[in-house]
């Protein structure tokens, strides 16, 4: 019997073709193959595995597929109620690098206060060596990066709409009790604090100078911000970003 018995649960799913969603897939298996790329060849990258069994025990990813095997694959929702020890260990700080496709959704999590390396100049390979050196979370809407081995932490974002995309993140990794909002500069990723009004009152637009009395200044790039008409919008961003289970507005 050369051949495994592989289910995929819950989001897990989404990597599979329609016709082989929730139910038992049979791979045919010569032995001598990992789990990894077992489960990667028929679609799933790695960093969504949260946890894998094999004939009812659990395995890590340098497990060789034996035929006959049954493989239980979850992703993260699935590991409270299965209480096993995740693949990889929990990092310390969450922190953020993300691919070309996903630039307002980097300047969304900035906004949050959310270490986040954006350029719109990162290739492939430099995206995976950042998530492995920096041992940062990878968000891409590219399958194929995320099944580069040198990526630990990673998750394809599913949702397509910026705003959306922020509230799946944050509920993804359980981000709602650790926004630090408007600390961080949007544009570069720097931190920004206070700053008098005096000291960058040559930089200001006359109406600016005019209305507003209380500015932040990003301390690696010089971007100023003050609480303007955008901030009111940003506010409601974050609030919907907060509520997970609000339905869409
Ligand atoms: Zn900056």
């Amino acid at each position: 019997m050369n051949q495994v018995f592989v289910r995929c649960h819950a989001e897990l799913n989404d990597f599979l073709p329609r016709s082989r969603r929730g139910s038992t897939i049979t791979v045919p298996c010569a032995g001598h193959e990992s789990i990894k790329n077992l489960l990667e060849a028929l679609g799933v990258p790695h960093p969504e595995l949260e946890a894998l069994l094999v004939n009812d025990t659990p395995v890590d990813f340098s497990y060789l597929v034996q035929p006959g095997d049954r493989i239980e694959a979850y992703p993260v929702s699935a590991l409270p109620a299965l209480a096993l020890a995740p693949l990889r260990p929990t990092l310390a700080q969450v922190r953020f690098v993300l691919d070309i496709h996903l630039g307002r959704l980097a300047a969304y999590l900035r906004m949050l206060g959310f270490d986040t390396l954006y350029r719109n100049d990162y290739d492939d390979p430099e995206l995976a060596q950042l998530a492995h050196t920096e041992q940062r979370i990878l968000l891409t809407r590219d399958i194929g990066l995320l099944k580069r081995s040198m990526v630990t932490y990673g998750y394809f974002v599913r949702e397509i709409t910026p705003h959306r995309q922020l509230r799946e993140v944050v509920q993804r990794f359980g981000l709602h009790d650790q926004f630090a909002s408007f600390k961080r500069c949007l544009r570069c990723n720097g931190l920004s604090q206070p700053v008098a009004k005096a000291a960058i009152d040559h930089l200001l637009e006359p109406k600016t100078r005019h209305y507003y009395d209380d500015f932040y200044q990003c301390q690696s790039c010089g971007q100023i911000y003050w609480r303007g008409s955008h901030y009111a919008r940003m506010e409601q961003l974050i609030a919907h970003a907060a509520q997970p289970d609000q339905p869409e507005t």
